[in-house]
C-alpha cells in the first residue's frame, strides 16, 4: 500500500493573515506532496514499502545507500506534524501540565519562547525546530533538513519548518518574523499537549 498525504487539517485559508492560502497552495499542494510522490517511487517493491512511516524513517537514517528514502520519509512525517502544530486562533501560552512543565525547565514561558526562537532562527539554511520530551525532560531542539527527533530517541511535542519554502511567499527573508507569528498567533498547544500525554 502506498504512502498517502493526510488531509489538511483546515482549509488553506484558515491561517490567514498569518500563514497564506498562496503558502499552503505551494507547502502543502506541491513540497509536501512530492515528499509523499517521491517516497512512493523509492520505496516502490522494497522491504520498506509496506513499512509504518516511522519505521521507514528509523530504518533508512544513516543509510548511505537510502538516503533518499529518508530525507523524502521524515520530510513527509514532519510536515503533517507541522501542519497539526498550528491551528486557527492559536498562539499564546498553553495550560495544565504542559505549562507546569515548561516553567519548570526553562524558568517561565517567556524563556521557552526566547530559546525556541532563538533555535528556529539559527538552525543554519534548511530544517526545523522542536519542541520535545527527552526521557521525562522537555528540550528544545533544532535539527538540519529532513532530520527529526524520532531518529534520536526523543518524543516530539510541537515544530516548526523553517525552510525558506516555509515563508517566503509571506514573510521573504524575514525568518524572525515567521517564527515570532507562529509563536504569537498560530502554535496549537493543545497537540502539544495530546503529545506529551
Ligand atoms: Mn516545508
Amino acid at each position: 500500500m502506498a504512502f498517502g498525504q493526510p488531509p489538511l487539517p483546515y482549509d488553506f485559508n484558515a491561517l490567514e493573515p498569518h500563514m497564506s492560502a498562496r503558502t499552503f497552495e505551494f507547502h502543502y499542494g506541491k513540497h509536501h506532496a512530492a515528499y509523499v510522490t517521491n517516497l512512493n517511487n523509492l520505496v516502490k517493491d522494497t522491504e520498506l514499502a509496506d513499512k509504518p512511516l516511522v519505521e521507514v524513517i528509523q530504518a533508512s537514517f544513516k543509510d548511505t545507500a537510502k538516503t533518499g528514502i529518508f530525507n523524502n520519509a521524515a520530510q513527509v512525517w514532519n510536515h503533517t506534524f507541522f501542519w497539526n502544530s498550528m491551528k486557527s486562533g492559536g498562539g499564546g501560552k498553553p495550560s495544565g501540565d504542559l505549562a507546569a512543565k515548561i516553567d519548570a525547565t526553562f524558568g517561565s514561558f517567556d524563556k521557552f519562547k526566547e530559546d525556541f526562537k532563538t533555535a528556529a532562527a539559527t538552525q543554519f539554511g534548511s530544517g526545523w525546530a522542536w519542541l520535545v520530551m527527552e526521557g521525562d525532560t522537555l528540550k528544545v531542539t533544532k535539527t538540519p533538513n529532513a532530520e527529526n527527533p524520532l531518529v534520536h530517541g526523543q518524543k516530539p511535542l510541537l515544530t516548526l519548518d523553517v525552510w525558506e519554502h516555509a515563508y517566503y511567499l509571506d514573510y521573504q527573508n524575514r525568518r524572525p518574523d515567521f517564527i515570532q507569528t507562529f509563536l504569537d498567533e498560530l502554535v496549537n498547544w493543545d497537540f502539544a499537549t495530546q503529545n506529551m500525554a
